[in-house]
């Protein structure tokens, strides 16, 4: 069958859109209010704050995991708490009726109502004296995160132990966890504490759109699994153990982590490779279906280029050890989430098996496994509310990807370069952030005030990594990388905002950045530049946005060469004359700084049309765009 080649190219195009659309966002939690203005805690790094010594015994049969934990709680805060609020993550999938799936609209992909997910707890006792505390109905609730009263206050800095003893069942593979036959995947699987800071509990169910928010601490973790199951977990392996009866019994240990997630599966192929960090080395394991062996390397290099760059960027990895999970096929919505220390990601997937030259020229698997190795810097060690302010955990992963993917293939055809047609992570991201028209949306809203998830994953994602972009290119890539890494350096092991990413940036650069903070950040201002008028004597260019934001303007004249002035954008308008020399075209921002503005179809203009340089990317970026309107056509 003869295989038109643009209709091939619109599929691939398709099918990565609704890959990176559903394999990157995910569900959960959060605070009310606007915590990115309040005063952000003194003191420290707080690595210590909430462990857990869990151990869980899988039944693959029920498909229920039946586990106790101890947990350590150590106050961080300055106030006495008169209650702790606990989350059951599990219970969001209990029916096609709970507040997650009424949001997520009554259906979600792979749900299946007779399937359904939850977890019941049978015991929350304090440890030292073993008192029973109350849980809403006794521990069997529909509820995704439970207030419960302390009997005697927590002072500040003083501990609590509690002791839990809880079933879950896990759903077939939905919203990253789950299981498909006999292989599971462990992820928002056992009673975990929420997070208090600032003055309150975050006390917000677990949200469709949302992700999580949690405290650091560190984690003992005993799986018992039947004999020929190979596993894989948050952490280093900390031994294992023949149960003699058909089970054994793997041990973790996870330091300094907010949470942990683990897989079993009794078909995976194992592939490790230790990469040199700084002065020590990190084993990177990558676990991976049968049919997938064949790739290992491809997963391997991706991990380690992702491992090496983040490093020299913002701060050196932090653990011994890093587990890639790839989900067979029919468990692919576990992939394309992160976990302390072990990420799940994918496969080349939406290529056509059979298509070789199409498989090395897009760069499907590794998008999905630096955007998720991204995310062990931001949110797992810069612990913002994934939650409150989704842009500081997911637009910082696709800014990280776009930075990386660029330094590995090309800015310009980072997610494929096939035959000539090449495609760029971020001319992707800002092609769906205009499609979806969210150019006025806030970062900083909360994942479940989005108006769809399209909006919200076009935000976070897409405006979110092009916000990073441009104060790259506004400030140049080394003060700028420095100045993230003075965030990271300044926030890691602990509970940033959006307002504190400011101000860090603002003290590593110098610069007062409430202008661009107050516009794209917290407020809906546009950054908008247009062509108003050009004839041979002058040139007229016009903010149409509110934001006065520096930008590059270039009069390329009739003999060919060019002159380039920067304007400020404060005045409405600028007009530009050749100083006798006729002009022959104008472009503004011609070198695409301004990377978060959306619509640059009208930021360029030629009078005699022989591909002077301005033209010619004004007419990349409109072959961009009908391609990209075509594409969302077909995807609906
Ligand atoms: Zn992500």
């Amino acid at each position: 069958m003869k295989l038109d080649p643009k209709r091939a190219v619109l599929a691939i195009l398709a099918a990565l859109w609704l890959a990176l659309a559903t394999v990157l966002p995910a569900a959960a939690q959060a605070q009310t209010g606007t915590p990115a203005q309040t005063q952000a805690p003194a003191g420290g790094p707080q690595s210590d704050v909430a462990s857990y010594q869990i151990q869980v015994t899988l039944d693959p049969t029920t498909k229920q995991l039946h586990g106790s934990e101890r947990i350590t709680y150590r106050n961080p805060s300055p106030d006495t708490l008169q209650e702790i609020w606990v989350h059951l993550y599990l219970n969001a999938f209990r029916s096609a009726d709970t507040q997650w799936m009424r949001e997520a609209g009554g259906e979600h992909r792979g749900f299946s109502a007779s399937a359904p997910g939850w977890i019941k707890v049978e015991q929350f006792s304090l440890a030292d004296s073993g008192t029973p505390l109350p849980l809403p109905g006794g521990g069997d609730t529909e509820e995704t995160n439970v207030r419960v009263p302390l009997p005697t206050p927590l002072g500040p800095g003083k501990t609590l132990a509690l002791d839990v003893r809880w079933t879950a069942q896990l759903p077939r593979v939905f919203a990253r966890t789950g299981y498909a036959g006999d292989f599971f995947m462990a992820g928002q699987w056992y009673p975990k504490l929420a997070v208090y800071d600032r003055g309150h509990w975050d006390t917000e169910p677990w949200h469709a759109n949302a992700e999580f928010f949690a405290d650091f601490g560190n984690y003992d973790l005993a799986v018992t699994v039947p004999a020929n199951y190979v596993t894989g977990a948050s952490g280093v392996r900390a031994g294992e153990t023949d149960n003699g009866n058909g089970t054994k019994t793997v041990r973790y240990r996870a330091e300094r982590v907010t949470d942990v997630a683990w897989t079993a599966w009794p078909d995976y192929r194992v592939f490790t490779r230790e990469v040199p960090i700084g002065s020590s080395q990190v084993q990177v394991e990558v676990l991976l279906p049968p049919d997938e062996a064949g790739n290992a390397s491809r997963h391997l290099d991706a991990a380690q280029a992702a491992l090496e760059n983040y490093s020299a960027w913002y701060g050196a990895y932090p653990w011994p050890k890093l587990t890639v999970v790839v989900p067979p096929e029919d468990a692919g919505g576990a992939g394309g989430m992160e976990y302390p220390s072990l990420v799940t990601t994918g496969t080349n997937a939406p290529i056509p098996p059979g298509l070789p030259v199409l498989a090395q020229g897009v760069h499907m698997l590794e998008i999905v496994t630096v955007h998720e190795i991204a995310h062990e810097w931001f949110p797992m060690q810069v612990q913002s509310n994934e939650g409150a302010e989704a842009w500081l955990d997911e637009g910082f992963a696709d800014y990280l990807t776009t930075r990386l993917l660029g330094r590995l293939y090309g800015f310009d055809s980072s997610v494929m370069d096939l035959a000539g047609l090449r495609q760029g992570y971020a001319e992707m991201m800002r092609g769906e952030a205009k499609a979806l028209d969210v150019s006025r949306e806030p970062l900083a809203t909360p994942a479940w005030q989005f108006p769809s998830f399209n909006a919200y994953v076009a935000t976070v994602y897409g405006k979110g990594s092009l916000t990073l972009l441009s104060l790259e290119r506004l400030f140049g890539d080394e003060r700028f990388t420095a100045a993230l890494r003075h965030y990271a350096d300044t926030w890691r092991w602990r509970h940033p905002t959006s307002a504190d990413l400011q101000a860090a940036l603002s003290e590593s650069l110098g610069e007062n950045l409430d202008w661009f903070f107050g516009a794209f950040v917290f407020g809906r201002d546009v950054v908008a530049y247009r062509v108003a008028s050009l004839d041979a004597a002058k040139a007229v260019v016009e903010r149409v946005g509110e934001v006065p934001y520096p930008v590059d303007v270039r009069l390329t004249f009739a003999d060919g060469t060019s002159r380039t002035q920067v304007w400020d954008g404060a005045d409405q308008r600028l007009t530009l004359d050749g100083g006798g020399r006729p002009i022959n075209a104008v472009a503004i921002d011609p070198d695409e700084r301004i990377a978060l503005e959306m619509d640059r179809l009208d930021n360029a203009r030629v009078l005699q049309p022989d591909a002077t340089p301005a033209f010619a990317l004004a007419g990349r970026w409109l072959a961009f765009v009908q391609l990209l309107l075509q594409l969302f056509g077909q995807v609906g």
